[in-house]
């Protein structure tokens, strides 16, 4: 059968004339995408390590790296190679069967973490949801919570991911709005508190999941020693800890991962974003075996999770971090760049924050929001984002060459300068 446009009905697709100047493209995009972002006015084309082109040849450097997936740079050479040698050979098989790149990802994922078994997923919050999931089962199979009664305590202002149960923890009420209705046995405390965890727990508490500092909740790095304190706690309730460390993990902050800081092994943590080298989605739940042995055949399951070119690539990206220390040159990088923005000395700057190549510019929204100092930035040739309104995020790849991130630094400087100087002027 051929299609043709129903008698009395407009075909539904009307191509916009074709070009490619920025302007069409972001016309088309609008024109035929779903609304649900608000991207800054510049339309890349292309990305080499921590430099982006427009489709018009301006050049941008990447303050940003894509929420912290490109913390590897863009087109590193050697995770490309990997990515283009193993879709050579063998793309996607589904778990049907073993493949030959997924027991070393495993492996490798297992050794770093200190933790014992991995199960792969594709984006951040399947991660989490398998996180959420592998709770519930270990509360109701191994703690003895009566089934279906299992609780998981989140934090205020934390930000796991988009699916229905995720954004159920959600305190944001953007994130909620017109969604739900959501599961039960979901609740949030105040983040960087651990009395009001203790508080929390019930004899049906199964985990309690945190971020080791939170990203999209603004940066926001929690007291000194937060994170050993909720886990001495969680091991006197036999409560399972599990780290979000989708965005601090894998050297953001300084440490392979952030809860290293606390000197914390929790029951599970966490990873996405960085570990698919800035190609591909590519995350995973690592875990104790004490929780891991809820899953059996059948159990769990995801077409693309651990596939070949993911399991591939993520030995890549993982064998970049380690050949060229990154986790060191992000809390040394980063260390330097704090102390540079913590000298910005304007009025309009309420607070520095972060730890490791992970850095939040908190605005006064008495005189300026984050927005528009991301708009002058990338005026400036720098890509940044705001977040929460009051916070502009810095958060290069970890690899970002030394004089660039001065040189960037310079151009934040100045625009702070200008700022203050075009408020004076409109007083
Ligand atoms: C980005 C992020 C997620 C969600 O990852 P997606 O790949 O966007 O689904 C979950 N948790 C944290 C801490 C994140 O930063």
């Amino acid at each position: 059968m051929t299609s043709q446009p129903r008698a009395g009905h407009e075909p539904a697709f009307r191509p916009l004339p074709l070009s490619d100047t920025a302007t069409d493209l972001i016309a088309r995009e609008k024109a035929f995408g779903a609304n649900n972002y608000d991207p800054l006015p510049v339309v890349l084309a292309r990305g080499e390590g921590s430099w982006l082109t427009d489709v018009d040849g301006r050049r941008y450097l990447d303050l940003m790296s894509a929420y912290s997936a490109v913390s590897f740079g863009h087109a590193h050479p050697r995770i490309l190679g990997a990515l283009v040698a193993q879709a050579q050979q063998l793309g996607v098989t589904s778990r049907a069967y073993h493949n030959a790149a997924l027991p070393r990802l495993f492996e490798r994922l297992a050794g770093l973490t200190g933790l014992d078994r991995v199960l792969p997923a594709n984006g951040g919050a399947e991660a989490v949801e398998t996180a959420l999931k592998a709770a519930r089962k270990w509360g109701h199979k191994v703690k003895g919570i009566p089934e279906g009664r299992a609780e998981i305590i989140g934090c205020d202002g934390n930000f796991h991911g988009r699916s229905i149960a995720v954004i159920g923890l959600s305190t944001e009420p953007q994130y909620r709005d017109g969604f739900g209705p959501f599961p039960a046995g979901l609740s949030t405390i105040p983040y960087g508190d651990s009395e009001a965890l203790e508080r929390a727990i019930t004899p049906r508490t199964a985990a309690f999941l945190v971020e080791p500092i939170q990203g999209e909740g603004g940066i926001i790095v929690p007291p000194p020693g937060y994170l050993a304190r909720c886990a001495e706690i969680c091991r006197r309730h036999r409560v399972l800890l599990i780290c979000d460390e989708i965005q601090t993990g894998l050297g953001r902050c300084g440490r392979f991962l952030a809860s290293e800081h606390d000197g914390v092994r929790p029951d599970a943590v966490i990873l996405g974003k960085a570990l698919g080298g800035g190609l591909l989605p590519v995350s995973a739940l690592v875990g104790t075996d004490d929780l891991m042995q809820v899953f059996h055949p059948g159990d769990h399951g995801s077409t693309f999770g651990g596939n070949p070119l993911a399991a591939a690539v993520a030995i890549a990206a993982l064998d970049v971090l380690e050949d060229e220390k990154l986790v060191e040159r992000s809390a040394e990088l980063g260390a330097w760049l704090l102390d540079e923005l913590s000298d910005l000395r304007s009025h309009i700057v309420r607070d520095v924050r972060g730890r490791g190549l992970f850095v939040g510019i908190e605005v006064d929204p008495r005189y300026v929001g984050a927005r528009p100092v991301v708009d002058r930035l990338l005026a400036r040739g720098i890509l940044s984002k705001d977040t929460h309104g009051t916070v502009v995020r810095i958060a290069p790849p970890l690899n970002i060459r030394r004089e660039d991130l001065a040189w960037a630094v310079a151009r934040i400087r100045a625009t702070f300068r200008e700022l203050e100087r075009d408020l004076k002027r409109a007083a």
